[in-house]
């Protein structure tokens, strides 16, 4: 099992009307982006018009989480005060098998690279749940 190490001073996200159900969703172990009634197109984040064909509105739909790396970054150096508890560090662009891609953490940091398959890791912090995923 992959152990994710949280930053103690890391600022927890604010949910608003529009982001409340992917991190509700996080909270159940469930990744849910939306998908336009109109075209069927899927996108994250949430939002209230397709950016694909302008069609109001959008379907949330849970999706495994599974995906391949787009493209990452990884950070040997503490950038900001927060940070310095879990360098280094790897961040990926992820293209999710189920649609969308989104943005987490990647362990193991040193394997990280564009291609990889990936699945999905629900980390805690006190306040909120974070999407990591691990190399498969
Ligand atoms: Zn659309």
């Amino acid at each position: 099992m992959v152990e994710f190490p949280i930053a103690p001073d890391v600022a927890a996200p604010e949910p608003d009307e529009w982001s409340a159900p992917f991190w509700e969703g996080l909270a159940e172990r469930r990744i849910v982006i939306q998908v336009c009634a109109a075209c069927a197109r899927r996108r994250f984040p949430r939002m209230p018009a397709c950016p694909y064909c302008a069609a109001p509105g959008g379907d949330d739909v849970e999706v495994p989480g599974t995906g391949t790396v787009y493209s990452f970054v990884r950070a040997h150096r503490a950038l900001t005060p927060a940070s310095a508890a879990i360098v280094p560090y790897a961040v990926a662009a992820v293209d999710l098998d189920g649609g969308a891609r989104m943005f987490g953490r990647v362990m193991p940091t040193e394997q990280c690279a564009i291609g990889d398959r990936v699945a999905p890791v629900f980390v805690d912090h006190p306040t909120w749940t974070e999407l990591c995923f691990r190399i498969t």
